[in-house]
């Protein structure tokens, strides 16, 4: 879990976006959520929301100032659409993932702070923070929903966390790719399995083989799935000759 990072949302009026935070962090493996006086809270918009990530709802802790908070952060990021009159200095979601998920700082602790849905955060509330938090979007149309924003920003730390690479669909686990011998011998197996059962007829196995030299090279075997395939050939030739 990236728990050093804190998602503390500020005056949230929807109670069903406090759900859809919980549940955008919990998918990125993020766990810590503080509320700063939301308007409705605990709320059964919020749990339905959440969906499965009512842990995240149970375990938040709620403040009555943004200082409480972030009282034990070391560094305190404000997430904005908007261009700000004052400029403070402002990073984007991937710059802040980049720089914190796995340098020697990524023990301490580091506040995300996201504003209201109506009027995002208060220029007091940004003076509070060491940098902007920025989501690159379309200039014309900058406001995310919330709890789009907070999916984002946890999205960026998970990829910057490596966490990624562990549990990448479609990962092929631990089995080789099959070698061009293992997949000459199986196409040797084949060609004589589809002749037994009087499938292939001698004048057309070249173009038949051809093509099914194609399927197979198309999706890349590997040594497991090569050893099914050929179960399957012996059982249907030993099925052939009972
Ligand atoms: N209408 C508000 C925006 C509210 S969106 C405004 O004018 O500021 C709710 C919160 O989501 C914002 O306060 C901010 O914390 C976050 N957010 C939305 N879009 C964002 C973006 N493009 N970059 C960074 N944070 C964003």
């Amino acid at each position: 879990m990236l728990s050093n990072f804190k998602v503390v949302l500020v005056e949230t009026s929807h109670p069903g976006n406090i759900g859809a935070v919980a549940r955008a962090m919990k998918n990125m493996r993020m766990n810590q959520l503080r509320l700063v006086n939301p308007k409705f809270f605990p709320h059964a918009d919020a749990t339905a929301r959440a969906s499965g990530a009512d842990d995240l709802l149970r375990d938040a802790t709620i403040h009555n100032t943004l200082q409480s908070a972030i009282a034990d952060c070391q560094i305190v990021l404000g997430a904005s659409a908007r261009d700000r009159t004052i400029s403070w200095p402002s990073l984007t979601a991937r710059q802040c993932a980049d720089k914190w998920v796995s340098s020697a700082e990524s023990t301490q602790n580091i506040a995300l702070v996201f504003g209201r849905e109506n009027s995002g955060l208060k220029n007091h509330e940004l003076d509070l923070c060491h940098y902007l938090l920025r989501i690159p979007c379309n200039a014309e149309y900058s406001s995310l929903n919330l709890a789009a924003a907070v999916q984002v920003v946890c999205y960026e730390l998970f990829v910057a966390s490596g966490h990624e690479q562990v549990s990448r669909i479609g990962d092929r686990g631990e089995d080789p790719l099959a070698t061009a011998e293992q997949m000459e011998a199986f196409y040797v197996h084949l060609q004589q399995t589809i002749a037994d059962i009087g499938f292939l007829h001698p004048d057309r196995s070249k173009s038949i083989m051809r093509r099914l030299r194609r399927i197979f090279n198309r999706i890349q075997l590997d040594t497991k799935e090569l050893d099914i395939l050929r179960g399957i050939l012996r059982f249907s030739q030993n099925h052939n000759t009972k």
